[in-house]
């Protein structure tokens, strides 16, 4: 006996019409093969429909929402930690170049000894406002935290830059009076 369409009609999902409805009625009336599938077909369909959902672990839901600002709060502290660290680097950077630059017409002693400085102050001043800030991502909520971050970095470009031209000064005037 030929199966199809009628054992392709019964796996597919694909409503079928009025017509083929009745085709396969009667394929099933005297097919026991085809007759056998759909019976599994039905029970296995019953079966997953009248499963219980898993419930999950009791306490769970409560556990996740609890855990979720403390979890912001430690990808902010990466994020702003990641950024101190390049604003810092960037200055270093920035600093490094102007100070190799102005080696020639200066001492080289002399700006050794004051890169070091700036770098020591530098790090304490950056890890002073870590500190503040990371203290304050605690009690803020997230959408000022997020207009604070952006004018926290522009404030820190800003300074860099006037900190990288005072120096530049420096270096000039420093190469001008020799
Ligand atoms: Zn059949």
């Amino acid at each position: 006996m030929n199966h199809q369409p009628f054992e392709s009609w019964l796996l597919n999902e694909d409503p079928l019409t009025p017509q083929q409805r009745g085709e396969l009625n009667l394929h099933l009336a005297d097919c026991e093969n085809c007759g056998t599938l759909d019976g599994s077909l039905r029970a296995m369909e019953k079966a997953l429909r009248s499963a219980p959902m898993a419930a999950p672990v009791s306490g769970f839901t409560r556990r996740f929402q609890m855990s979720l600002p403390a979890r912001q709060a430690l990808e902010q502290r990466r994020l702003l930690q990641r950024f101190f660290a390049i604003a810092l680097l960037l200055t270093t950077g920035i600093f490094t170049l102007l100070a190799v630059t102005s080696l020639f017409s200066s001492g080289p002693a002399a700006w050794v000894n004051l890169f070091l400085q700036s770098v020591v102050r530098a790090a304490i001043v950056f890890q002073q406002t870590e500190d503040v800030i990371g203290n304050l991502i605690q009690v803020i909520p997230v959408p000022i935290l997020v207009l604070v971050w952006i004018a926290t970095t522009l404030t820190v470009c800003f300074l860099s830059l006037g900190w990288a031209a005072s120096i530049w000064k420096i270096a000039s005037l420093g190469a001008q009076t020799k």
